[in-house]
């Protein structure tokens, strides 16, 4: 069997540094607790590692909960500035893992409230990631899910008012275009930041760049991963076989059958994963 891995797949940036924080402060915090503001990935086999290695979850609407003297990782989406002043007045150590692309957004936020700018989010109003940034856009900030919300979005009181809209990171670039066309008829004076990231899009591009190359696919990602699930999706639309499993324990048997297979990773799949499943396949398929 021949085994292909997608040009881009696995951990993005924002979580590989997570990742990284993470280890760096449980091995520089030895014997104090050390917890994340809810779990730091979508990825089990990544978390029970670092819960080997000491790492506690604390869940992400506990914060007022946090030890005095505990050290609190913020994960990648990042928080409300409330939140890291509260844990720092308990006496936590605020070890701050925001992915960058996130700070970014968040800042944007606060300097467009600070120029008194409605500042408008597109984004899924569940996410940790929105309720961060909303904590930095003032006053006059919307959340907007949808081009129907957007429509529904009362105009502003003076016409001339300025506004900012940004978009939640994993946002899905034809919503976001939508939404900002009809934002764009209310608000005379508007900004449009399009601040999706584009890992996704990267990890999209690379499976259907493999999928003709191969007879099936097998996702490696968490099952509760959107973008995990999106690639899955993407893979049984270009490819005859696509799977998506968590280990390498999962590979259905019938892919150790298959000549060509390739594999692509959610952006919270650990690379040790991904390596267990590309030596499963490739081990196996010789004895078959
Ligand atoms: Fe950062 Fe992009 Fe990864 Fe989100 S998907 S954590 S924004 S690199």
């Amino acid at each position: 069997m021949t085994v292909i891995l997608a040009d881009v797949l696995g951990y993005c940036m924002g979580v590989r540094r997570a990742v990284e924080t993470a280890l760096e402060a449980l091995d520089k915090n030895n014997g104090k607790n050390v917890c994340s503001l809810g779990p730091l990935i979508h990825n089990q086999t990544a978390l029970d590692y670092l819960a080997g290695k000491g790492l506690r979850i604390l869940d992400e609407h506990d914060a007022d909960k946090a030890e005095a003297g505990s050290v609190v990782i913020i994960r990648a989406h990042g928080v409300p500035p409330e939140v890291v002043k509260g844990l720092e007045e308990r006496g936590c150590a605020v070890v701050n893992a925001t992915c960058p692309r996130v700070t970014a957004s968040q800042k944007n936020a606060e300097r467009f409230a600070s120029m008194n700018y409605t500042v408008i989010l597109a984004g899924d109003r569940n996410h940790g990631e929105v309720t961060g940034i909303a904590g930095y856009a003032g006053k006059r900030f919307a959340l907007v899910e949808n081009r129907g919300e957007a429509e529904r979005m009362p105009s502003p009181l003076h016409s001339d008012e300025n506004a900012v809209l940004l978009s939640q990171t994993t946002f899905s670039p034809v919503e976001f275009q939508a939404i900002a066309s009809v934002i764009e008829k209310k608000y005379k004076n508007l900004k449009v930041m399009n601040t999706i990231c584009p890992a996704t899009r990267e990890r999209q591009e690379a499976l259907i760049a493999l999928c003709p190359q191969v007879d099936g696919v097998i996702v490696v990602g968490g099952r509760n991963s959107a973008n995990t699930k999106r690639l899955l999706q993407t893979a049984q639309n270009n490819c005859r076989h696509a799977e998506l499993i968590e280990r390498a324990e999962e590979i259905p048997e019938y892919f150790f059958k298959l000549d060509r297979v390739g594999i692509t990773a959610g952006a919270s799949t650990p690379d040790g994963v991904i390596e267990e499943v590309k030596n499963k396949l490739e081990g196996r398929s010789a004895s078959v």
